[in-house]
Protein backbone atom coordinates (compact mmCIF):
# COMPACT_ATOMS: atom_id res chain seq x y z
CA UNK A 1 0.00 0.00 0.00
CA UNK A 2 1.18 3.62 -0.81
CA UNK A 3 1.87 5.44 2.75
CA UNK A 4 0.18 8.61 2.50
CA UNK A 5 1.78 12.02 3.02
CA UNK A 6 1.16 14.09 6.24
CA UNK A 7 -0.54 17.22 5.01
CA UNK A 8 0.03 18.55 8.46
CA UNK A 9 4.47 19.07 7.15
CA UNK A 10 4.58 20.88 4.28
CA UNK A 11 7.66 19.75 2.26
CA UNK A 12 10.74 22.08 2.65
CA UNK A 13 10.38 22.62 -1.51
CA UNK A 14 6.88 23.76 -0.82
CA UNK A 15 8.26 26.29 2.11
CA UNK A 16 10.48 27.44 -0.04
CA UNK A 17 8.15 28.67 -2.67
CA UNK A 18 6.09 30.01 0.14
CA UNK A 19 8.84 32.12 1.50
CA UNK A 20 9.40 33.68 -2.25
CA UNK A 21 5.81 34.29 -2.43
CA UNK A 22 5.69 36.39 0.81
CA UNK A 23 8.83 37.96 0.03
CA UNK A 24 7.14 39.15 -3.82
CA UNK A 25 4.45 40.33 -1.76
CA UNK A 26 5.95 42.07 0.74
CA UNK A 27 8.43 43.94 -1.80
CA UNK A 28 5.29 44.81 -4.60
CA UNK A 29 2.53 45.54 -1.97
CA UNK A 30 3.74 46.37 1.49
CA UNK A 31 7.05 48.45 0.53
CA UNK A 32 5.47 51.42 -1.20
CA UNK A 33 2.81 51.25 0.86
CA UNK A 34 5.17 51.40 3.69
CA UNK A 35 7.18 54.18 2.01
CA UNK A 36 4.02 56.60 1.39
CA UNK A 37 3.54 56.48 5.23
CA UNK A 38 6.96 56.52 6.32
CA UNK A 39 9.25 57.82 3.73
CA UNK A 40 12.77 56.60 4.28
CA UNK A 41 15.18 59.05 5.48
CA UNK A 42 19.01 59.37 5.64
CA UNK A 43 20.41 57.84 8.57
CA UNK A 44 22.38 60.70 9.37
CA UNK A 45 20.78 63.90 8.54
CA UNK A 46 17.36 62.80 8.42
CA UNK A 47 16.84 64.38 5.03
CA UNK A 48 14.43 61.96 2.83
CA UNK A 49 15.98 59.68 0.31
CA UNK A 50 16.69 59.60 -3.16
CA UNK A 51 14.99 56.76 -5.83
CA UNK A 52 18.49 55.31 -5.97
CA UNK A 53 19.70 56.15 -2.10
CA UNK A 54 20.18 53.48 0.61
CA UNK A 55 20.00 54.30 4.25
CA UNK A 56 22.59 57.55 3.67
CA UNK A 57 22.09 60.23 1.51
CA UNK A 58 24.45 60.71 -1.10
CA UNK A 59 25.32 64.66 0.63
CA UNK A 60 25.93 62.75 4.03
CA UNK A 61 28.32 60.03 1.83
CA UNK A 62 30.26 62.68 -0.24
CA UNK A 63 31.32 64.76 3.12
CA UNK A 64 32.99 62.02 4.73
CA UNK A 65 36.26 63.37 4.51
CA UNK A 66 39.32 61.80 2.57
CA UNK A 67 42.47 60.71 3.59
CA UNK A 68 44.78 61.24 1.15
CA UNK A 69 48.32 59.80 0.33
CA UNK A 70 49.71 63.45 1.92
CA UNK A 71 47.52 63.40 4.96
CA UNK A 72 49.78 63.38 8.11
CA UNK A 73 47.84 60.73 9.43
CA UNK A 74 48.23 58.79 6.32
CA UNK A 75 52.03 59.78 6.15
CA UNK A 76 52.55 58.73 10.21
CA UNK A 77 50.87 54.92 9.82
CA UNK A 78 52.49 54.02 6.70
CA UNK A 79 55.88 55.19 7.88
CA UNK A 80 55.04 53.06 11.14
CA UNK A 81 53.89 49.99 8.71
CA UNK A 82 57.44 50.32 7.21
CA UNK A 83 59.55 50.06 9.81
CA UNK A 84 57.56 47.39 11.19
CA UNK A 85 58.47 45.44 8.39
CA UNK A 86 55.34 43.19 7.89
CA UNK A 87 52.70 45.52 6.01
CA UNK A 88 53.91 46.28 2.61
CA UNK A 89 51.31 48.69 1.67
CA UNK A 90 48.61 50.22 3.62
CA UNK A 91 45.32 51.63 1.69
CA UNK A 92 42.63 53.87 3.43
CA UNK A 93 39.50 55.80 2.44
CA UNK A 94 38.43 58.68 5.21
CA UNK A 95 39.73 60.35 8.01
CA UNK A 96 38.04 59.28 11.55
CA UNK A 97 36.88 62.13 13.58
CA UNK A 98 34.87 61.86 16.78
CA UNK A 99 31.46 63.29 16.29
CA UNK A 100 32.10 63.51 12.67
CA UNK A 101 29.55 61.98 10.11
CA UNK A 102 31.70 59.10 9.30
CA UNK A 103 32.19 57.96 12.82
CA UNK A 104 27.92 57.72 13.24
CA UNK A 105 28.00 55.98 10.16
CA UNK A 106 30.69 53.35 11.44
CA UNK A 107 28.43 52.94 14.54
CA UNK A 108 25.51 52.29 12.06
CA UNK A 109 27.28 49.36 11.02
CA UNK A 110 28.79 48.60 14.35
CA UNK A 111 26.22 48.82 16.49
CA UNK A 112 22.89 49.36 14.57
CA UNK A 113 23.57 46.32 12.28
CA UNK A 114 23.35 48.43 9.17
CA UNK A 115 25.24 45.88 7.70
CA UNK A 116 24.66 47.80 4.32
CA UNK A 117 26.58 50.19 4.97
CA UNK A 118 29.56 47.94 5.45
CA UNK A 119 29.47 46.66 1.84
CA UNK A 120 29.04 50.17 0.48
CA UNK A 121 32.17 51.67 2.69
CA UNK A 122 33.92 48.39 1.24
CA UNK A 123 33.04 49.47 -2.01
CA UNK A 124 34.97 52.54 -1.75
CA UNK A 125 38.35 50.81 -0.43
CA UNK A 126 37.98 48.59 -3.42
CA UNK A 127 38.10 51.47 -5.54
CA UNK A 128 40.76 52.85 -3.79
CA UNK A 129 42.61 49.48 -4.35
CA UNK A 130 41.94 49.85 -8.04
CA UNK A 131 43.97 53.09 -7.71
CA UNK A 132 46.65 51.85 -6.07
CA UNK A 133 46.82 48.99 -8.64
CA UNK A 134 47.34 46.32 -6.20
CA UNK A 135 44.29 43.99 -6.56
CA UNK A 136 46.24 41.58 -9.20
CA UNK A 137 48.80 40.21 -6.33
CA UNK A 138 45.90 40.06 -4.07
CA UNK A 139 45.28 35.99 -3.62
CA UNK A 140 42.60 36.71 -0.60
CA UNK A 141 41.08 39.12 1.58
CA UNK A 142 40.97 38.60 5.34
CA UNK A 143 39.19 40.68 7.85
CA UNK A 144 40.32 41.34 11.32
CA UNK A 145 38.06 38.95 13.74
CA UNK A 146 36.44 39.63 16.52
CA UNK A 147 36.83 37.71 20.03
CA UNK A 148 33.98 35.02 19.90
CA UNK A 149 32.90 36.41 22.95
CA UNK A 150 32.37 39.50 20.66
CA UNK A 151 30.89 37.50 17.75
CA UNK A 152 28.35 36.46 20.40
CA UNK A 153 27.08 39.93 21.51
CA UNK A 154 27.17 41.65 18.88
CA UNK A 155 25.96 38.93 15.88
CA UNK A 156 28.33 39.98 12.93
CA UNK A 157 31.87 41.09 12.26
CA UNK A 158 31.11 44.65 10.78
CA UNK A 159 34.85 43.91 8.84
CA UNK A 160 33.50 40.97 7.31
CA UNK A 161 30.94 42.96 5.16
CA UNK A 162 33.84 45.56 4.64
CA UNK A 163 35.18 42.66 3.30
CA UNK A 164 32.30 41.38 0.60
CA UNK A 165 32.50 44.92 -0.58
CA UNK A 166 36.15 44.96 -1.41
CA UNK A 167 35.87 41.43 -2.75
CA UNK A 168 33.01 42.90 -5.16
CA UNK A 169 35.37 45.72 -6.59
CA UNK A 170 38.68 43.79 -6.82
CA UNK A 171 37.47 40.48 -7.89
CA UNK A 172 39.18 37.70 -4.90
CA UNK A 173 38.12 35.35 -2.57
CA UNK A 174 37.13 36.69 0.90
CA UNK A 175 38.27 34.35 3.77
CA UNK A 176 36.26 35.34 7.01
CA UNK A 177 37.93 32.71 9.23
CA UNK A 178 41.62 32.93 8.27
CA UNK A 179 42.13 34.30 11.68
CA UNK A 180 40.94 33.24 14.73
CA UNK A 181 40.81 35.81 18.04
CA UNK A 182 42.85 33.72 20.83
CA UNK A 183 42.44 36.42 23.40
CA UNK A 184 39.77 38.79 24.49
CA UNK A 185 41.40 42.19 24.20
CA UNK A 186 40.55 45.28 26.01
CA UNK A 187 38.93 48.31 24.49
CA UNK A 188 42.05 49.78 22.78
CA UNK A 189 41.22 53.35 22.29
CA UNK A 190 42.58 54.96 25.69
CA UNK A 191 46.13 52.80 24.95
CA UNK A 192 49.12 54.54 23.79
CA UNK A 193 50.82 52.31 21.20
CA UNK A 194 53.17 50.43 23.86
CA UNK A 195 50.05 49.43 25.84
CA UNK A 196 48.28 48.40 22.50
CA UNK A 197 51.10 46.08 21.01
CA UNK A 198 51.33 44.51 24.41
CA UNK A 199 47.77 43.99 24.28
CA UNK A 200 47.45 42.27 21.17
CA UNK A 201 50.75 40.67 21.23
CA UNK A 202 49.61 36.78 20.89
CA UNK A 203 46.18 37.47 20.98
CA UNK A 204 45.27 36.34 17.41
CA UNK A 205 46.42 32.84 15.41
CA UNK A 206 45.75 31.61 12.14
CA UNK A 207 43.02 29.31 11.30
CA UNK A 208 44.67 26.01 11.16
CA UNK A 209 42.33 24.74 8.36
CA UNK A 210 43.20 27.19 6.65
CA UNK A 211 46.90 26.93 6.82
CA UNK A 212 48.07 25.57 3.36
CA UNK A 213 46.15 28.82 1.94
CA UNK A 214 48.47 31.08 3.62
CA UNK A 215 52.26 29.50 1.84
CA UNK A 216 53.48 32.12 -0.41
CA UNK A 217 50.45 34.05 -0.94
CA UNK A 218 49.63 37.77 -0.99
CA UNK A 219 46.81 38.43 1.65
CA UNK A 220 45.40 41.62 2.04
CA UNK A 221 44.14 42.16 5.95
CA UNK A 222 41.18 44.53 6.75
CA UNK A 223 39.78 46.15 9.85
CA UNK A 224 37.15 49.11 10.14
CA UNK A 225 39.51 51.85 11.59
CA UNK A 226 43.01 51.93 12.21
CA UNK A 227 44.57 54.21 14.54
CA UNK A 228 47.81 52.73 15.44
CA UNK A 229 48.41 50.07 13.55
CA UNK A 230 49.38 47.53 15.97
CA UNK A 231 46.43 45.26 15.55
CA UNK A 232 46.90 45.16 11.94
CA UNK A 233 50.65 44.49 12.42
CA UNK A 234 50.18 41.54 15.15
CA UNK A 235 48.03 39.73 12.32
CA UNK A 236 50.33 40.96 9.69
CA UNK A 237 52.82 38.78 11.60
CA UNK A 238 51.09 35.73 12.05
CA UNK A 239 50.44 35.43 8.66
CA UNK A 240 53.89 36.18 7.83
CA UNK A 241 55.32 33.50 10.15
CA UNK A 242 52.93 30.97 8.36
CA UNK A 243 54.70 31.56 5.31
CA UNK A 244 52.61 34.01 3.63
CA UNK A 245 55.03 36.22 0.66
CA UNK A 246 52.99 39.99 1.36
CA UNK A 247 50.60 41.26 3.45
CA UNK A 248 48.55 44.23 2.46
CA UNK A 249 46.61 46.27 4.94
CA UNK A 250 43.08 48.19 4.14
CA UNK A 251 41.01 50.18 6.41
CA UNK A 252 37.54 52.40 5.75
CA UNK A 253 39.43 55.08 8.21
CA UNK A 254 42.46 55.94 9.29
CA UNK A 255 42.02 57.85 13.23
CA UNK A 256 44.80 60.34 14.47
ZN1 LIG B 1 22.13 62.50 4.78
Amino acid sequence: MKKSQNPQIPNPKSKIIAMLIAKKIYKLLIVPFRDIIFPPICFLCGQGLQEKEDRVCNNCWSSFPEVTRSHPVYVELTERFKSGGVVQQFTACYLFEKEGKFQEAVHLLKYRNLKSIGIKLGIEVGKKIMLDSIQERIDYIAPIPLHKLKMRERGYNQSDYICKGISQVVKKECITDLIIRKKYTQSQTKLNLEERKLNVADAFGLNLKHRDLVRGKTILLVDDIITTGATIESVANVLKKNGANIVYAASVGAAK
